[in-house]
């Protein structure tokens, strides 16, 4: 089966797209994973996203569009997969098009979470990352034990840029003026389901296996 996840920052796409690939054995796809993962290794690709990602603007279409489609290319890919995070307008939704009918391959589902802006600011602004393991806390629904100290390695916490809250509303407006118009564009092609994303992790979970099992609109 062939996925893909769409939903605003903080809306809980990656906790969602690993929770999809145990279950139903495919590859898991996190376009921001894998910038992250470039930034870090300070590859070419990583030298050029890292000023936009820590502005909270889009990388360009390319850089992520490349990136991705080798990934896709890779052979777990072939079982399934679930893309989370790409595309994200709709010149990635038309190049992703052309690199499925290219490679012989359809998208089954487009599952769309959809979370209250005021909500998403808070899960953005309250998120802290382990700097050595990247144990994911939260300040209000996951608290490290210890302040500001990670509860697996002991090293110290830190906030993504990306997620203080003047870049974050930033990240939501590029969410809603480029991302929001794929809505429209899946449903067009009868691939959408929208799946309420508020509650616990396993109310969404269970919302999105409900949604996996209807046809699409
Ligand atoms: P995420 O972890 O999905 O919130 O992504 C973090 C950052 O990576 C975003 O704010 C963008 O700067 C960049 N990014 C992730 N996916 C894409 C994409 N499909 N197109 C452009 N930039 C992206």
């Amino acid at each position: 089966m062939n996925l893909l996840l769409i939903g605003p920052p903080g809306a809980g796409k990656g906790t969602q797209a690993v929770r999809l690939r145990e279950r139903l054995g495919i590859a898991h796809l996190s376009a921001g994973d894998m910038l992250r993962e470039a930034v870090k290794r300070a590859t070419p690709p990583g030298g050029a996203a890292r000023e936009s990602m820590d502005r909270g603007d889009l990388v360009g279409d390319d850089l992520v569009g490349e990136m991705v489609e080798q990934r896709l290319a890779e052979t777990d890919c072939s079982r399934g997969f679930v893309l989370d995070g790409y595309p994200r307008n709709l010149a990635q939704a038309g190049r992703l098009a052309e690199f499925m009918a290219r490679t012989g391959r359809h998208l089954d589902r487009v599952l769309a979470i959809q979370v209250p802006t005021e909500e998403l600011l808070r899960r953005l602004t309250g998120r802290r990352v382990c700097g050595k393991c990247g144990a994911g806390y939260h300040l209000v629904s996951k608290p490290p034990r210890a302040g500001g100290i990670c509860d697996a390695c002991g090293s110290a916490l830190f906030q993504r840029t990306d997620d203080r809250e003047d870049v974050a509303r930033g990240r939501l407006l590029i969410y809603e003026n480029q991302t929001r118009p794929l809505l429209d564009f899946y449903r067009q092609h009868a691939l959408l389901r929208e799946v309420d994303g508020s509650g616990s992790l396993d109310e969404v979970t269970g919302r999105i296996s409900e949604a996996l099992e209807e046809a699409p609109r």
